[in-house]
């Protein structure tokens, strides 16, 4: 493809132009296994394998074209496909870490992430170490020699903070450790990671990728080197992406960019209707210029998201009330479907967050969480307002 553009990138890359039948979507390709047609090709798939076809876990043509879409979307050599965002986290760490390794953790992760790495990889002898939001470049470089890779996410979990991913990617670069960008709350619309020297980019595509709240999925982008470590051990671990659910993958992402631009614009003009109100303490949005990473968010971000959070004063029991009072927003976990969705993060991702934890991460009992979705942008700041009279 000639074209550079999300937006082009995102209808056309990645389709399939060698169909037998002139489609202009990619089918959904069910076979678990492929013809051979003599012992000749079987024997050349051994030598290689690229461009001939042997079993499903191995490659697979509707995911094969979901892949490469999300490789031209976030600019990257080659990306894989899996079935949920925790397989292609899973299998990216495995593919990068031994025994004896440290990982750099962000503190400042999905809840999941964290126990994959302190339930899990640490009973297989990797030394995990949390590292603090506020100074990742720094702990990056007073890491210890062991430390192979760093985790973590810009924006964050539920209050939007913003890293300075160029500065980051370039301490892990200079002490030769993997970065690793989980970038599910951007989508490659609000962020290209890639270029900025991350090596690694993962996504739930659950969210905005798919973007439509009907599709299980994770996916993982970078250099073909890097990549192919992990293709190694998906093809041990398995996790792939099923072909159906890449189809919705593939239909989700044509219309990617539209949706997030729109989510964006509704996001901020929702804060900017909550900003002052008498009943709410404080806002996160990253395009806000209240927010504590506002100047970065606008330096990095080509957007500010489609989620954004706030906190209804008298906690808990206030919050719960404006939850129930919405009318038009779902509740229900989860971000970046064209549905609003709002959630309570102490019930849902923070329930085991202590309130020293929350207070060090700017949440309190009062916080809602708001996904952004395609409502008309007047009702949904409406639902909000008629919901704060409840608090
Ligand atoms: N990363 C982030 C930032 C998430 O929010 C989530 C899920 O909410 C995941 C990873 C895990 O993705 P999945 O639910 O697709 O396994």
């Amino acid at each position: 493809m000639d074209a550079k553009k999300l937006g082009t990138l995102a209808v056309h890359a990645g389709e399939d132009e060698t169909l037998a039948v002139p489609s202009t979507t990619t089918p959904v390709y069910l076979a678990t296994t492929y013809r051979f047609p003599d012992a000749a090709e079987a024997a050349a798939y051994l030598d290689a394998p690229e461009g001939r076809w042997l079993y499903a876990r191995l490659e697979n043509p509707t995911v094969l074209a979901a892949e490469r879409k999300i490789a031209a979307l976030e600019q990257a050599e080659a990306a894989l496909c899996f079935s949920s965002g925790m397989a292609a986290i899973t299998a990216t760490l495995l593919s990068a870490l031994r025994a004896g390794d440290a990982l750099l953790l962000c503190d400042t992760v999905y809840g999941q992430t964290t126990r994959l790495a302190s339930d899990v990889l640490a009973r297989y002898g990797v030394d995990v170490r949390t590292v603090p939001l506020h100074s990742l470049a720094g702990a990056v470089a007073e890491a210890p020699a062991s430390a192979r890779a760093l985790l973590f996410e810009t924006p964050t979990n539920p209050t939007l903070r913003v890293v300075d991913v160029p500065a980051v990617a370039a301490a892990c670069r200079a002490r030769g450790v993997l970065s690793v960008l989980d970038a599910t709350f951007a989508s490659p619309v609000n962020l290209r990671a890639l270029p900025m020297g991350v090596d690694l980019v993962v996504h739930s595509t659950t969210k905005f990728l798919n973007g439509h709240s009907d599709h299980l999925g994770g996916a993982v982008a970078g250099r073909k080197e890097l990549v192919d470590r992990v293709a190694a051990i998906r093809r041990s671990t398995g996790g792939n992406l099923d072909p159906a659910a890449a189809y919705d993958l593939i239909r989700g992402m044509k219309t990617l960019e539209v949706r997030v631009l729109r989510q964006n614009d509704t996001a901020l003009r929702m804060a900017r209707a909550l900003e002052g109100h008498a009943k709410v303490a404080w806002v996160r949005h990253p395009f806000l210029p209240s927010h504590p990473d506002h100047a970065l968010a606008r330096r990095l971000l080509a957007g500010g998201g489609g989620v954004l959070s706030f906190s209804v004063r008298g906690g808990f029991e206030a919050v719960a009330r404006v939850h129930d009072a919405l009318r038009i927003v779902a509740r229900a976990s989860s971000l970046g479907g064209v549905e609003s969705l709002a959630s309570i993060p102490v019930i849902s991702s923070h329930r085991h967050a202590s309130d020293a934890d929350l207070a060090a991460q700017g949440i309190d009992r009062g916080t809602l969480r708001v996904s952004v979705g395609l409502e008309d942008p007047d009702d949904l700041v409406a639902d909000l307002l008629q919901a704060l009279e409840r608090a």
